[in-house]
Parts: structure tokens; C-alpha cells; sequence
């Protein structure tokens, strides 16, 4: 038996789906099949988040790094590629600055 402790790569659309289902910016709303799943997910206790990562690694892994990682939620806006530069808006990457406080490239290089 491995412990596995790895983090799963996480899916744009997986991304997208887990913002969606916190209210944050660049989420996309899944199937009715994700939808629900993430919400048992979310009820779930530790011992029943462990088992629902059995069968929904990436799921899992996504929604816990939006709710509990610091900068979790941008991260994900990364990966879905919904993330804005908090000085021109753009969506465009790649981004720099803070977790909180993302910077594009040519902010980032003008100084924000
Ligand atoms: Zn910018």
C-alpha cells in the first residue's frame, strides 16, 4: 500500500468546475453529475473526503487547494485561465505579484 500524498494534475475544466461551485470568477458551471458531487464533497468529513479521493482524485485535490490552500483559488483561476491582472484586467499570463494581488507580465515589469 502507497501513501499518497501527490497532488493530481488538475484539468482546466476541473478548474473551471470548482470556481464555478465556489462563486469565483472564471467558473464554469458543470454537469448535474459534477454539480452534486462537489457538494457531497464539500459535506463530506475527512474520512469520507479520503474515500470520495479514491474514486475523484483530481476533484478532490482541486476543491480542497480552493478551500484550504492560500492563494488556492487563484491557482485554480490560473489553471482555468480566468485569472485578471488586478491593474489592467487582462487575462492574459503569465502572471507575477502576489497570490492575492495577480500582475501580468507588462504590469509587472511598469511596476503596479
Ligand atoms: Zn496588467
Amino acid at each position: 500500500m502507497s501513501t499518497q500524498t501527490q497532488t493530481p494534475a488538475i484539468t482546466e475544466d476541473t478548474a473551471r468546475h470548482v470556481l464555478w461551485h465556489y462563486g469565483r470568477d472564471g467558473g464554469m458551471q458543470p454537469g448535474s453529475y459534477t454539480e452534486r458531487l462537489m457538494e457531497t464533497i464539500d459535506a463530506a468529513d475527512v474520512v469520507n473526503a479520503e474515500i470520495l479521493r479514491g474514486a475523484y482524485p483530481e476533484l478532490v485535490a482541486a476543491m480542497l487547494t480552493a478551500k484550504n490552500d492560500i492563494g488556492g483559488v487563484e491557482q485554480l483561476q490560473q489553471i482555468a485561465g480566468g485569472l485578471r491582472c488586478i491593474r489592467c484586467k487582462d487575462t492574459d499570463g503569465p502572471f507575477g505579484g502576489a497570490p492575492q494581488q495577480p500582475l501580468c507580465e507588462a504590469c509587472l515589469k511598469v511596476g503596479a
